[in-house]
Parts: structure tokens; C-alpha cells; sequence
């Protein structure tokens, strides 16, 4: 049996057998099922002359899958403890490991850097940032290729949702109209220690080479997007009045449109009626 001395790594804050003692404040749901951590790498189905920018690694449940790949590999962690696990375990072999807030990591600049156009993402992600995760990775989608990331899988729906359901909303709109979506497994609670309260899912995106309908004007769209899809129950006439500061009836010609409610908008419409009030309503 291995000693309780032998066990501990050269940072003193790692045990092999037990772990790190997860931090709820960094949202550490540690993954402890092999089998789903090997399913996940497959999946994104790498190649030698990848470059994979994992987000969290934690422990190390997908790094070392990702390792083995023979992909290069840059890991960006906040906990210092997993940041000197991950650079006892990996430094020697080119692996960079970022101790940083994933949310600062410019992709533009670490995408230049490794001599690559597009990064493929990974993560079993802290699930309090998903959503600014997402954007910041939709932000910089022109340098990623594909994100694959665990999620909670109330979250999955949402982001693969459709119209006229509770759950399409603003993550629907920007995922599918920036990417390929598709939910790819369900993972159990008990996979993960400590064991969280809800069930997770793996999702993929694919990011497309330009918007699924072509905008007029990103900036007006997202705008537009996160208000009225935030006021889901009212018209989108009333929506539209709030966003616009003008009842935006007068500029539209067919207003049946504005009697509908935002959840009722497919991404088509959603994008076709910012493309038209950009145009009347420039800012
Ligand atoms: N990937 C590991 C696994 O599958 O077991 C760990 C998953 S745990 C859910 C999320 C990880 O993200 C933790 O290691 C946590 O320290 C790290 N983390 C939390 N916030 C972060 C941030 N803003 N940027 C980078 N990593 C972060």
C-alpha cells in the first residue's frame, strides 16, 4: 500500500488517493468516472496537429486522455493547487499550463501563438460561468473550432432548444445561430465527487464559418437579443418599445409580427427583424 508520505505531491497539496479537497467557491464537481472522461475525449475525436485549450482540468479526469492524444495542450486553471498538480504531471512534456481565469484568456492571441487557426475547446466547466464561458467563446469563434463542454442538462435543452418551448431563449439564439449544436451524453450525479444536485450533459458546438442568417449588425443584434428575449412574456411590440426607445410599429410593415411574443420568433425572424430595425433605428 502506498505511504501516506509517498502519496502526496511536490506541492504537498495534491493526496492520490483522496484528491483535492473540492472548493465549492471554484464550482469543483470533480470527475471520478473513467469511463465517461475516455468517452468525452473520444468524441471530440482529435488529431496530432490539434490544439486543445482545456478549460478546468482540475484533477486531470480529461487531461490525461487529452494527453495521450498526442494533441498539443494548453490548460488554463484558477486553483493554484491543480495548476502545480497539472505542472508536476505535464510541464515536462510541452503542455502549458496558464494559471488564469479562463474568462481572461485572450483565444485570439493564444490561437496566434500556438501557430493555429482554430482551438478546440474542451471543459467540464465550472458551471457557475457557463454562460459567460459560451460567450466568450462564441465572442472568438473566428479562432475556435469546436467546444466541447460538460454543462447541467437543464442547460443542454436551452442551448439546443427551439421555438415555442420554455426553454429557448437567449442561449438559443446565439448558440444555434453561431454554431452546430448537439447534446452528446448524459452524465449521472454520482460520476462526479462531491456529487452535485443535478444531472449533467455533454454538449458539442460546432462553430460555423459565419452566422447561420446574415446580420446586418452584430452588436445591434446581441442587444436586441438580450433584451427582448429577457422580457419572454411580454409582445414584442411592448418588448421592442423598451429597447428601442420608439414604438417600433411604424417602421415595421407587417406588424402581425409585433403581437407575437420573443419566444415565439424563430432565428430566422429573430435575425430578419434586426436586420430591419438596425436600419430604421441605427443608433
Ligand atoms: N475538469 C476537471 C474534472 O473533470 O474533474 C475539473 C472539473 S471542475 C467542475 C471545474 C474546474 O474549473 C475546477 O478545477 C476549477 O478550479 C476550475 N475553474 C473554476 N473557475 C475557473 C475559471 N474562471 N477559469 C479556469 N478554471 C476555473
Amino acid at each position: 500500500m502506498r505511504s501516506k508520505a509517498s502519496s502526496k505531491s511536490k506541492n504537498g497539496a495534491f493526496d492520490e488517493s483522496a484528491g483535492l479537497r473540492p472548493r465549492k467557491s471554484l464550482g469543483q464537481n470533480f470527475l471520478r468516472d473513467d469511463r465517461i472522461s475516455r468517452k468525452i475525449v473520444l468524441a471530440i475525436d482529435l488529431r496530432p496537429a490539434d490544439v486543445v485549450l482545456e478549460i478546468g482540468p482540475g484533477e486531470g479526469a480529461l487531461t490525461r486522455h487529452l494527453a495521450a492524444s498526442g494533441a498539443r495542450l494548453v490548460l488554463v486553471e484558477l486553483d493554484e493547487r491543480a495548476v502545480g498538480r497539472m505542472r508536476e504531471l505535464y510541464g515536462g512534456s510541452g503542455v502549458q499550463v496558464l494559471h488564469q481565469d479562463v474568462l481572461t484568456v485572450d483565444l485570439d492571441a493564444l490561437a496566434a501563438s500556438m501557430s493555429t487557426e482554430r482551438l478546440r475547446v474542451v471543459g467540464n466547466i465550472p458551471y457557475y460561468i457557463t454562460s459567460p464561458i459560451l460567450f466568450h467563446v462564441l465572442d472568438n469563434r473566428h479562432r475556435v473550432r469546436d467546444l466541447t463542454m460538460m454543462v447541467q442538462k437543464e442547460v443542454a435543452r436551452r442551448l439546443a432548444a427551439v421555438p415555442r418551448t420554455k426553454e429557448y431563449g437567449i442561449l438559443s439564439v446565439f448558440c444555434q445561430l453561431f454554431a452546430d449544436v448537439e447534446i452528446l451524453f448524459d452524465v449521472q450525479p454520482g460520476s462526479f465527487h462531491p456529487r452535485p444536485d443535478v444531472t449533467s450533459s455533454v454538449v458539442r458546438l460546432v462553430m460555423l464559418d459565419r452566422p447561420r442568417y446574415a446580420l446586418r449588425d452584430e452588436q445591434f443584434f446581441r442587444e436586441m437579443v438580450r433584451s427582448v428575449y429577457g422580457m419572454r412574456r411580454k409582445t414584442l411590440r411592448n418588448a421592442l418599445r423598451y429597447f428601442l426607445d420608439a414604438d417600433p410599429a411604424a417602421a415595421v410593415p407587417d406588424a402581425s409580427i409585433l403581437q407575437r411574443r420573443p419566444e415565439d420568433l424563430t432565428i430566422e425572424e429573430t435575425v430578419g427583424l434586426s436586420n430591419f430595425l438596425f436600419e430604421h433605428f441605427r443608433r
